[in-house]
């Protein structure tokens, strides 16, 4: 497995492997790598002849009060973990090799944007829709590997590649929990032990959000009742948002007669967490 810090390395390597007709996979993160990571590289290797591994802390998707600088890292350990899964090749960019100090052009979107996340988080889509538009068009793939744990992200990233026409089939991966729930994640390194007990707050109510809904309750308001009751609970949890959002528009729903999206957003002291679930 090779790693890489340019652009030109990359498409260099990527040039020899088409040439040669094999397919390539894209599985884009942020580095301080876990199983839910790792189970996008699984996937990749099994569907491409080779597969990429971006690891980069974009700047351009943290607001100015946000854990940019305090973000993990652990480049070796990511190295292991990406060779042992299977990778051919890690692109782990300079920020300056990514925006040079002109840089100006952005990829936004009207829709999906708005609501969930990009409330408290106005800039962060823009900064994801560029910097993932950057590495499609550095990598080519033929296909790029998305977590649901993001689920917000997966579905303004599909949008992106129809508006946009990029021809690269998007794989949504199902969310990677740990053994006691916690959806996995690279900030859960931010939480003391006691935290770390409390943010299973998260998964627990939204468990409760989903049986309810697998009973057959169709009012939206009573599942968001329930999970924002249970997590109230939680003395150190602050909800930031709890949702119930139709799957394809993330439009608020008060029916459920469609595949919905239910997410939540809760502070777990100053870490703020995301999870949710589809039906
Ligand atoms: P990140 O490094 O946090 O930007 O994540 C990179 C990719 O890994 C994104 O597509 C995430 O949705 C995905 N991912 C992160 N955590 C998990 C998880 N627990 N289960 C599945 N996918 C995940």
């Amino acid at each position: 497995m090779k790693i890489v810090e340019t652009i030109k390395e990359v498409r260099e390597q990527v040039k020899e492997w088409k040439k040669q007709g094999l397919s390539v996979g894209l599985v884009p993160t942020m580095g301080y790598l876990h199983e839910g990571h790792k189970s996008l590289i699984d996937r990749a290797v099994a569907e491409n002849d080779k597969v990429v591994v971006s690891v980069f802390v974009n700047p351009m998707q943290f607001g100015p009060t946000e854990d940019l600088e305090s973000y993990p890292r652990d480049m070796e350990r990511d190295a292991a973990l990406c060779e042992n899964a299977g990778a051919a090749l890690v692109f782990h960019p300079e920020p300056s090799e990514m925006y040079e100090d002109d840089f100006s052009s952005f990829v936004d979107m009207n829709t999906l944007t708005g609501g969930l996340c990009g409330k408290t988080r106005p800039i962060h889509f823009r900064g994801v829709c560029t910097v993932v538009a950057k590495l499609f068009n550095i990598v080519t793939p033929d296909r790029a590997y998305f977590g649901q744990k993001d689920a917000q992200q997966l579905a303004v990233i599909r949008h992106m590649v129809s508006d946009l026409s990029f021809g690269i089939e998007i794989v949504g991966c199902p969310i990677i929990r740990e053994k006691d729930g916690l959806a996995k994640s690279s900030r859960n390194t931010y939480l003391s032990a006691e935290e770390r007990n409390a943010a299973l707050i998260l998964s627990q109510s939204l468990k409760e959000g989903k049986a309810l809904v697998e009973a057959g309750e169709k009012d939206a308001a009573k599942i968001k009742k329930v999970i924002t009751d249970k997590i109230n609970t939680e003395p150190l949890a602050k909800i930031d948002y709890v949702e119930v959002v139709d799957w394809k528009t993330l439009e608020p729903v008060s029916t459920i007669d469609a595949p919905i999206l239910t997410a939540i957003a809760v502070y777990i002291g100053k870490t703020r967490l995301i999870d949710n679930f589809i039906i």
